[in-house]
C-alpha cells in the first residue's frame, strides 16, 4: 500500500490535494499520469456499457438537482450513517465501522449513536435561507431515473435498456481513508437497466457476471476478486437483492461495486413526488407497467486504485530489481513511449517522427533525456506496455526496436511497419 501511494505522489498519478496548504480533509488531486489512467479506466467501462452494446446510452445529468428528487429518494431521511463521539478525545467515528472502542484512544466511553446525513448542504442563489437549500449528489443514478421519460421519449428504447452514466459523486463521509479508497468528493460509473418486473432476478444474475468479467479482463486476478451477496439484514431500504464486487486490498476486503436490484422502488418514488407517469407502455401488447431496475454501481477512482494495487509488481531484470506496473494496455496512462538512444540530431527527428505517427493512435510519451536504461525503468515503473527505440543502426537500416514491459523482450521491426506491430502486441 504504502509503495503505491509513494509511486502515485512521485510519478504524478495522484496528489493530496491543497498540498501547499497542509492538504485539505483527504482530498486527493489527480495528476498528469493519475488522469490519463482515470480517463482510460472510464473510457473502458464506457466502452462494454455502451460502445459494445445497442441496449445502454448514456446521460450527464447536473450535480446539483432539485431537492425534491432526494426527498422522493429518500436521501434526506434515510441516507445516515451511525455516528458515535469519544467523550474522551472528542473524535468521531462510524459506530459500524469500529468495535466498541475509540480506535484513537481506546477508551469505551462512547456517546449512542445518532444518524448523519451524508449529503453535502448548500446554497443556490443570493439568498441563503431554507428555501434555497440544494444538495450535491451522493450518487449519479437519481439523475438517471429523473431523465427516465426524457431518454424513453428520445431513444426510442424498450425494456430491457439501461441508462448509464459517469460523474462526481459527494458524501460527507465520516471517516475518509485509506488513500482514495474512501474520500468525500469521488466519481461513479452507474447504469440503471430497467427491465420488465418478472425478469428482474435473471438481469440482476445478469448484470453481477458481466461486471464481474470486466475487472478480470481488464487484469484484476481471479483470486483478489470475489462476489459477496448481501444478508438480509444489510439490504438497502431499496433493494431486493444486492451483491458487492469486492477486491482484496491490503487491509482486506473492500467494495468496489454494488450491483442492487432496485425493484420499481426509485420511479414509483418520483411519480408520486413529481406527480408524472414513470411508465412504458408496451404498444405490441398495450401493456403499461412500471419497470423494474437492476444497477451495477461502481467507483472510477476506487476502482482506479484496485487497479493500480493489483498491477504493482518488483522483480529482477538482468540481475538488476526494477518496479513494474503490470497495467492492462487499456488502463496505462500511456501506451507507447518512443524514446531515442541519445540527444543526437541525427537521432530526434527520426523518433519525433515516429511519436507524432503514433500518437494519432495512441497515448504517447516522447522521452530523450537520461541513459536509456534509466528511461526504460521509469517507463515499466508507470506502466507503459511497450518502448520504441530509435537508434543509430535506425539511420541505416530504418528500423527500430520495440520493447515488452512485462517480458522486456525486444524485437526489430522496420519503422513503416512499427504502427502494426504496436497494434498486434497492444491487441486494439
Ligand atoms: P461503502 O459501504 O463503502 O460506504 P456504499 O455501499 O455506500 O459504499 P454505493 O452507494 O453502493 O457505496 O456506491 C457505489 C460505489 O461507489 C461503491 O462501490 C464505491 O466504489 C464508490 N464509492 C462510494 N462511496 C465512496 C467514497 N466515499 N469514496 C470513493 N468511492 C466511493
Amino acid at each position: 500500500m504504502d509503495k503505491v501511494v509513494n509511486l502515485c505522489k512521485r510519478r504524478g498519478f495522484v496528489f493530496p490535494s491543497s498540498e501547499i496548504y497542509g492538504g485539505f480533509r483527504s482530498t486527493y488531486d489527480y495528476g498528469p499520469l493519475g488522469v490519463l489512467m482515470l480517463r482510460n479506466l472510464k473510457d473502458a467501462w464506457w466502452r462494454t456499457m455502451i460502445q459494445l452494446r445497442d441496449d445502454v446510452v448514456g446521460l450527464d445529468s447536473a450535480i446539483l438537482m432539485s431537492p425534491k428528487i432526494w426527498e422522493a429518494s429518500g436521501h434526506v431521511s434515510n441516507f445516515t450513517d451511525p455516528l458515535v463521539d469519544c467523550r474522551k478525545c472528542k473524535e468521531r467515528w462510524r459506530e459500524d465501522q469500529i468495535e466498541g472502542a475509540c480506535p484513537n484512544c481506546g477508551s469505551t466511553d462512547l456517546t449512542p449513536a445518532r444518524a448523519f446525513n451524508l449529503m453535502f448542504q448548500t446554497n443556490v442563489g443570493p439568498v441563503a435561507d431554507e428555501g434555497s437549500v440544494a444538495y450535491l449528489r451522493p450518487e449519479t443514478a437519481q439523475g438517471i431515473f429523473v431523465n427516465f421519460l426524457n431518454v424513453l421519449q428520445t431513444s426510442r428504447r424498450k425494456p430491457p435498456f439501461g441508462i448509464a452514466q459517469i460523474g462526481k459523486s459527494f458524501r460527507n463521509e465520516i471517516t475518509p481513508g485509506n488513500f482514495v479508497f474512501r474520500t468525500r468528493e469521488f466519481e461513479q460509473m452507474e447504469m440503471e437497466y430497467f427491465v420488465p418486473p418478472p425478469d428482474g432476478p435473471k438481469w440482476f444474475e445478469y448484470w453481477c457476471e458481466e461486471r464481474m468479467r470486466w475487472y478480470t479482463e481488464l487484469g484484476i486476478p481471479a483470486d483478489k476478486l470475489r462476489l459477496r451477496q448481501h444478508d438480509a439484514d444489510e439490504l438497502s431500504h431499496y433493494s431486493a437483492g444486492t451483491a458487492d464486487v469486492e477486491f482484496l486490498f491490503p487491509w482486506g476486503w473492500g467494495e468496489l461495486e454494488g450491483i442492487a436490484q432496485r425493484t420499481d422502488y426509485d420511479l414509483r418514488q418520483h411519480a408520486r413526488h413529481s406527480g408524472q407517469k414513470l411508465e412504458y407502455f408496451d404498444q405490441a401488447t398495450g401493456e403499461r407497467y412500471v419497470p423494474y431496475t437492476v444497477e451495477p454501481a461502481a467507483g472510477a477512482t476506487r476502482a482506479m486504485m484496485s487497479f493500480l494495487l493489483a498491477a504493482y509488481d518488483e522483480d529482477t531484470v538482468a540481475g538488476e530489481s526494477r518496479t513494474v506496473l503490470r497495467l492492462h494496455p487499456r488502463l496505462a496512462p500511456y501506451q507507447v513511449a518512443v524514446l531515442p538512444l541519445s540527444k543526437k540530431d541525427t537521432l530526434t527527428p527520426v523518433a519525433r517522427e515516429i511519436a507524432s505517427q503514433l500518437r494519432v493512435h495512441y497515448l504517447c510519451e516522447y522521452d530523450e533525456t537520461q541513459a536509456i536504461g534509466r528511461r526504460y525503468r521509469r517507463q515499466d515503473e508507470i506502466g507503459t506496455p511497450l518502448a520504441v527505440t530509435v537508434d543509430f543502426e535506425t539511420l541505416e537500416d530504418r528500423a527500430v526496436t520495440v520493447r515488452e514491459r512485462d517480458s522486456t523482450e525486444q524485437v526489430r521491426v522496420p519503422i513503416e511497419g512499427v504502427l502494426e506491430t504496436i497494434r498486434g502486441k497492444l491487441g486494439f
